[in-house]
């Protein structure tokens, strides 16, 4: 069990940007995110794409704006806990009980929930028979290479996860399958030249312009896969095991089992506090809905500002809550790490 301050869901620019906030005003945060990296939407779907309007920066990409959030919440020490899905909050005492489907439990004093546009998910196949395989048949995460080692694999998908495990795999596996429903790879030029080498040597098959559309097993373990391509002609393949790499959509999952007063996709809040219908749990970001809603990634920051202060009151209910200034106040410099030369 991790006890801290506030738990926060999704670590998107908006997530990141309420570490930094929370502390500013000496709060310990654990942030958590389903995606292997941090970033939201900026490094899930636009990391090379120009962003002009973040204050004071003229212009950064999402993977450049990531990168700075995290370099500025270093000095907060924030528990990052990555490849989770928050799927249990729940009021307990006088805060809240959290718990991920990795098994992570946490206790707080505060939620925020800055999930966006809902948990990025694998895109799933669709295949006749999908249903009966196990789980371990059909994978949309890689876990452990070695348990694919000597096993005839089938890697499904054109872009850089697909072919950077076709190629770290290559050697480890008997023999992989590549399918891709184009004859061009959305991977980097280094990666797609590395799989065609492979190919080149025959630990490698592709089969482009296709599709899976059956999938055999016995007692739930993949025997065989049939794939059709644009030409109508049809493979029968023999494979121990898929790896799907289809992309990722966004679902707001479980936090719609949450009990909170939800608006289509989106969370309502107040404006002051940015407070959901339950007290305690706050809301910001492209996830939550109020008059006037615009979903930019400043207009979240000015969120996760606000919900820092009214989480510290909620915190501290007899203390004021002042606003102090990052350039003159000797306790936020102590909380950054600021030494007395660099004042
Ligand atoms: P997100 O970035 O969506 O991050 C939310 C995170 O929460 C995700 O990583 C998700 O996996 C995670 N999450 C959700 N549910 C859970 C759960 N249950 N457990 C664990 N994790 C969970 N905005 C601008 O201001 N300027 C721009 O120029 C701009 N350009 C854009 C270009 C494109 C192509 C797109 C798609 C968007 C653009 N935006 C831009 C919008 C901007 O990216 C969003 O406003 C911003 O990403 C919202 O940040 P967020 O932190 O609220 O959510």
């Amino acid at each position: 069990m991790i006890t801290t301050d506030v738990v926060i869901v999704g670590a998107g620019p908006c997530g990141l940007f309420q570490v930094f906030e929370l502390g500013l005003l000496g709060l310990k945060a654990e942030i958590v995110d389903s995606i292997r990296q941090p970033g939201g939407q900026c490094s899930e779907l636009y990391p090379d794409k120009p962003i002009y309007d973040i204050p004071g920066i003229p212009v950064c990409t999402g993977e450049e704006l990531t990168d700075s959030l995290i370099k500025q919440i270093e000095p907060f020490d924030v528990g990052m806990h990555l490849g989770e899905e928050i799927t249990v909050v729940r009021p307990e005492d006088d805060g809240f009980y959290v718990e991920t489907d990795g098994g992570k439990q946490f206790t707080a004093k505060a939620v925020v929930i800055a999930a966006g546009v809902g948990s990025f998910q694998p895109r799933a196949l669709r295949a006749n028979g999908i249903e009966d395989l196990n789980d371990d048949s059909l994978q949309y995460r890689v876990g452990d290479p070695q348990q694919y080692a000597g096993k005839r694999l089938a890697i499904l998908g054109g872009g850089d996860s697909a072919l950077d495990w076709v190629v770290e795999l290559g050697p480890i596996a008997s023999h992989i399958t590549l399918v891709h429903r184009r004859d061009e790879y959305r991977a980097v030029d280094a990666t797609v030249a590395a799989m065609r080498d492979l190919e080149a040597v025959g630990n490698v098959t592709t089969i482009e312009n296709a599709k899976v559309s059956e999938l055999q097993h016995d007692d739930g373990v993949l025997t065989k896969m049939t794939v059709g391509n644009k030409s109508k002609e049809t493979f029968e393949v023999e494979v121990d095991q898929m790896l799907v790499f289809f992309g990722l959509a966004p679902k707001l999952g479980p936090i719609a089992e949450w009990g909170l007063d939800i608006n289509r996709k989106t969370i309502n809040v107040d404006t002051e506090r940015f407070e959901t219908s339950t007290p305690g749990i706050y809301a910001i970001g492209d996830i939550n809905h109020y008059p006037g809603k615009k979903k930019l990634i400043l207009c979240g920051f000015h969120e996760a500002a606000l919900a820092a202060f009214a989480i510290k009151q909620r915190i501290e209910p007899d203390k004021k809550v002042h606003v102090q200034y990052t350039t003159t106040s000797p306790i936020m410099h102590e909380r950054l790490g600021v030494k007395e030369d660099e004042e």
